[in-house]
């Protein structure tokens, strides 16, 4: 299909500084947990985006100094010429497609715990380092440091111009970085001229781009990174005062001004908390202020959001890491104008847990994400089936779908049958909830493409019993049949059953996704799987006009969400609804109109009125199916589907993004011989010096 007009724009080059981008899609900088440490995973994951459009396709951070040592983060290092090797192998695969590669000059200042390194940090001033509340301070940089600060940085932008980087990114974002923390009035209280006004705060950065761009001349784009309003206040930078300024006073300086908002959880909101383009109103000052191209985020993934963004003068070029991550192709799906083929990211930002984790990330909507060289697996291509089979799918959460789609794509004859008149699952149950509208996308997408497809039939309101499974006659099945809240209490931190907790006003997240409410009008939650559930739930609940108090054993209500970096704002939302949190708190038993509880802290009883009770604490299998199935087979010694497996929540309870990769994977190795015993992926090899001397 051709590409509509309306997004020509989106694929005019343009010029950055010596450069020529050629298009408006902009892979911004972005964690993935694999970087030095996975290096092959990293190349392939970069080179896949450079294939599907991005027109400049950009590292993660660098850090080009020992004293800068990100560990445990699997991000990048310019620390010597080793490192050269696999950033070179990164442009390559990126210039391969005609794409521009971009790197992200890095030293996290006075929050790098050097945990490998054994440096000491250092920054504006001695301060203790906020990064996991470690125990180590940095120091106060004297005159000597920042000169050896930026000569490193100097010599890393040579460095990476010749490995053939065509933009050279020297970054003050995200509250995370030496010249953010200079810029910053409560990191930076120093009286030399390093400190003070605005001129001497932004005094190392304006020396930062000045010597990168007299050092690397016209090789390469010089560009920044910048964070122009701080979010909290006047007590910080702000757009519309010193953050205007501070562009003002470099407007013309670096041949591209990428601009968002700090911190890093601002910047990445999910789309529980802000929009589509949510960046713009702190943004839209830039490009009047300046004629260089101008750049932010805002997690597009609409071509028309982009489009007026660009018509309303707003920015030039469209920033993207989580959609870029959702759907490398999505460029190209613009350009052949394939527009429901985009696999739109649903704002949950799991990919960045996972990095918080210190793992590979890993991405609900793509789950071939950092699997491209691991296992082969490109987010657009699977390969035809030998033969065609007949594939029969039980259940059409985000797993069914996902390994119907795949199967679909194999050429297979695929049966999927959902036991509800809806597909999607718990995806269009959780969606329902008070700001996971998005995550239906995870449905919208699958359920589009494999409705395309001739050989994908689909049985609505099919609830299949064993015997109707085998009559089907099928070569494989799959049972995707999800999971279900666990009502007694068992948990991470209770494992025997809570008394009372079979009563009739015992609810759960399934009691309450159907419909069900509690009773009366004063609700406990009791929270012992701290992720979202129990909050949104209690966000639910509190609109609808109940008393909602949140209980949860842990020091804090929702406790992962430090790595989705939601906390904050996971906190602020309950606040506003009204909700009593009551942490460090066990649930002891149920009675009629009310609950017993333990304050751990203080050790003692604590008995509360409660008309109804929610409990959010764990999930088991729906597997009755599966081992109904298994021991008709077994009992019939012969006959029968070639295969049966358990795929997603079925298997065991997790995320989404669980759910959708098994059910990938499920269809990926259909057919195939693989052996448990050994290591299911391609593996990354160091090498190993020979001899101690
Ligand atoms: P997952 O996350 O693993 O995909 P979900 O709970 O989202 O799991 O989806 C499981 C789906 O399976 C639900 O839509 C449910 O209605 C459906 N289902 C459960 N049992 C059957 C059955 N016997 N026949 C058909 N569909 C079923
Ligand atoms: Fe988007 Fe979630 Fe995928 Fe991250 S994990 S790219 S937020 S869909």
């Amino acid at each position: 299909m051709a590409r509509d007009p309306r997004y020509d724009i989106l694929f005019e080059p343009l010029k950055i500084g010596p450069v020529t981008a050629p298009n408006r899609f902009y892979q911004v900088p972005h964690c993935n947990g694999m970087g030095r440490v996975y290096p092959n995973a990293m190349i392939g994951m970069r080179g896949m985006k450079a294939e599907g459009g991005w027109g400049i396709v950009c590292t993660e951070q660098c850090d080009f100094l020992a004293s800068g040592d990100a560990s445990p983060y699997a991000e990048t290092n310019m620390w010597d010429k080793g490192d050269e090797t696999y950033l070179g192998r990164m442009v390559e695969e990126v210039h391969r497609y005609g794409s521009l590669a971009g790197i992200e000059l890095v030293h996290n200042g006075h929050d790098t715990p050097n945990l490998y390194s054994r440096e000491i940090p250092f920054g504006p001033m001695h301060r203790p380092m906020n990064w996991s509340l470690a125990p180590i301070q940095a120091r106060a940089m004297d005159k000597e440091d920042i000169r050896t600060y930026r000569r490193a940085h100097r010599k890393a932008a040579l460095r990476a111009c010749d490995i053939g980087f065509d933009l050279i990114i020297v970054y003050a974002g995200h509250d995370g970085t030496v010249p953010s923390h200079f810029l910053a009035r409560e990191h930076n209280q120093r009286t030399d001229e390093y400190g003070g006004s605005l001129e001497n705060r932004l005094r190392l950065f304006r020396e930062l781009l000045e010597e990168t761009k007299e050092a690397i001349g016209d090789t390469a784009a010089v560009t920044v990174r910048f964070a122009v309003d701080e979010m909290m206040g006047p007590a910080g930078l702000e757009w519309q005062n010193e953050g205007r300024e501070a562009v003002e006073m470099l407007a013309e300086l670096p041949d591209l001004w990428d601009v968002n908002v700090a911190d890093w959880s601002n910047d990445s909101k999910t789309s529980r908390f802000a929009p589509e383009g949510y960046q713009e109103e702190y943004v839209a000052f830039v490009k009047k202020v300046t004629t260089k191209p101008v750049s932010t985020v805002g997690r597009y993934t609409s071509p028309d959001a982009m489009v007026s963004a660009i018509r309303r003068g707003i920015v030039d070029l469209i920033g993207a890491a989580r959609p870029s991550i959702a759907d490398p192709f999505l460029p190209k799906k613009v350009e052949e104008g394939r527009l429901e083929d985009i696999r739109e990211c649903i704002g949950c930002n799991v990919c960045v847990g996972w990095t918080q984790m210190t793992a590979p990330a890993r991405c609900t909507q793509n789950p071939t994400f950092g699997e491209e060289w691991r296992k082969g697996w490109h987010p657009e291509i699977v390969s035809k089936a030998e033969r065609e089979e007949h594939v029969l799918i039980v259940g059409a959460g985000p797993a069914g779908l996902e390994a119907a789609r795949v199967a679909g794509l194999q050429g297979h004859r695929v049966t999927l049958a959902e036991a509800e008149e809806e597909l999607g699952g718990r995806v269009t149950r959780e969606s329902r909830l008070p700001g996971l509208s998005a995550w239906a996308r995870v449905r919208d997408y699958r359920v589009g493409q494999i409705g395309r497809m001739a050989n994908v039939e689909v049985y609505r309101a099919s609830r299949l019993t064993a015997a109707q499974v085998l009559e089907l006659g099928a070569d494989h099945v799959a049972i995707a049949t999800g999971s279900t809240w666990r009502r007694d209490g068992f948990g991470r931190h209770l494992t025997t059953p809570v008394p009372g907790t079979g009563a009739a006003h015992v609810l759960t997240p399934d009691d309450i996704l159907a419909g069900g409410r509690p009773p009366g009008s004063k609700v406990l939650l009791f929270d012992d799987d701290h992720y979202y559930m129990a909050s949104v739930i209690a966000e639910l609940l509190s609109a609808e006009g109940y008393e909602v108090t949140l209980a949860t054993p842990l020091p804090e209500v929702a406790s992962w969400m430090v790595h989705t970096l939601e906390h904050g704002a996971n906190h602020e939302r309950l606040h506003g609804a009204g909700v009593t949190l009551m942490p460090n708190t066990m649930l002891t038993a149920v009675e009629s109109g009310r609950v017993l509880l333990r304050d751990t802290l203080r050790r003692r009883e604590v008995e509360l009125a409660a008309d109804g009770i929610v409990m959010v604490t764990s999930r088991l299998p729906e597997d009755g199916l599966f081992h109904e199935l298994q021991q008709a087979i077994e009992a019939a010694s012969g006959g029968g589907p070639r295969t049966l497996r358990r795929v997603g929540d079925c298997q065991a309870p997790g995320i989404i993004a669980t759910a959708v990769y098994e059910g990938h994977r499920y269809t990926r190795e259909l057919g195939v011989e693989v052996d448990p015993c050994e290591v299911p992926f391609r593996r990354e090899w160091r090498v190993i010096e020979a001899g101690m001397a």
